[in-house]
């Protein structure tokens, strides 16, 4: 099955009688005991094992977990780690997880933050005891790119396991299991959500192994599981997943060249051009560049603020992946120990029609 027709069937399993069309909402927690049968909804739900069916078949993996957030399935890769291990992470990494290493895992957990688009930095950091190497690719929010299979590599003659965070390519357009990663990491609130509205995170593993058993106990007895409604939801919402990228991806690509040439643009951050870093690699493991990209605006601060104030079609909001685009001054959302340029401004391109979108930034930008 292609990609299209697994995003729209893999995620139902019918036991109905009345044969729905669509997988019902099962709201109970407890379940009558037979054979085979789901026990009770924290360690089981038949809407999340859909979803979980249907995130390990788009991302090519064995197993899947399903999580209340993406930190949550974050979190849990590192609870799965014995104490005292030490992780190798991107210097650009998702600031929620980045704080979790460097707060809650702290003397637990030892962490050197590397910078990922040279895969030497990594051989240069390994220690016998580094169980973990963290990708983000591309990254939030500098769209840095780095070589999974580049990577993948040289943590394996390591024995470390290698994490992807696919948030930003999503499964349609980069699949990081066939890369050599172990394991693939989404906040599922951004693209495979795609409406702004569901929290969710998962975690795809290649195979069922000894790590993964631990990780599966997190999940399980951690109880950060998402609720049967939000694995509905979002089961509903990756069947569209596969159209909703082709569609984001053309409008990031036309706006980001866009931005490169306008006069009031000092710099575009976004893998599909050509003078972007890291498109070489991006092309040899994307099959697109997906709808996030940054610029700095010329001028500080303010100047990026009076920009984003001028939109209208763009909301001023954090997060990303929606049908709706949203823009923000990414420093603003970090806070005060940020490395962002204070000029940064991140973008999520949306659904609307390109031209409302480039005649609302043509405006803002005079
Ligand atoms: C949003 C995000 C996360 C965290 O996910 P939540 O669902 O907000 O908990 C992790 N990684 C990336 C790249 C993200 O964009």
């Amino acid at each position: 099955m292609k990609l299209e027709t697994l995003a729209i069937h893999a995620g139902t399993k019918i036991t109905d009688s009345h044969r729905p069309a669509v997988q019902p909402i099962t709201l109970a927690t407890t379940f009558e005991h037979h054979e085979d049968s789901v026990i009770y909804s924290r360690a089981a739900n038949p809407n999340r094992n859909a979803l979980e069916n249907v995130l390990a078949k788009l991302e090519h993996g064995k197993v899947a977990a399903a999580f209340s957030s993406g930190n949550a399935a974050g979190m849990s890769v590192f609870q799965a780690l014995a104490p005292g291990s030490h992780i190798i992470a991107p210097d650009d990494m998702y600031h929620g997880l980045r704080n979790q290493l460097l707060e809650i895992f702290r003397g637990i957990l030892h962490v050197d933050f590397v910078d990922m688009t040279d895969p030497e930095n990594i051989k240069k950091a390994l220690k016998e005891n580094t169980k973990l190497v963290w990708i983000e690719t591309p990254s939030n929010p500098l769209l840095k790119i780095s070589d999974i299979r580049a990577i993948s590599k040289i943590a394996k003659e390591n024995d470390s396991i290698v994490v992807c965070d696919n948030t930003f390519a999503t499964p349609v357009f980069q699949n990081p299991l066939l890369m050599g990663a172990g394991i693939v990491m989404h906040s599922t609130t951004k693209y495979l959500g795609g409406h702004s509205d569901i929290l969710g995170g998962a975690l795809i593993g290649k195979e069922k192994n000894g790590f993964w058993d631990k990780i599966r106990n997190v999940q399980i007895s951690g109880g950060a599981v998402p609720s049967p409604f939000d694995c509905y939801m979002l089961t509903r919402s990756i069947k569209t997943l596969p159209y909703r990228m082709k569609g984001h991806a053309e409008h990031a690509g036309i706006i980001a060249t866009y931005l490169d040439n306008h006069p009031n643009v000092e710099k575009v951050y976004y893998p599909g051009l050509k003078n972007h870093l890291g498109h070489q690699i991006a092309s040899n493991q994307m099959t697109g560049f997906g709808g996030m990209l940054s610029f700095l605006v010329k001028g500080n601060a303010d100047r990026a603020d009076e920009v984003i104030s001028k939109l209208q079609f763009f909301t001023n909001a954090t997060s990303l992946g929606g049908v709706e685009s949203l823009i923000e001054r990414r420093a603003a959302s970090e806070g005060p120990e940020t490395k962002t340029p204070q000029n940064l401004i991140r973008v999520s391109v949306g659904l609307e029609h390109l031209d409302d979108l480039l005649d609302d930034l043509d405006n803002a930008l005079h």
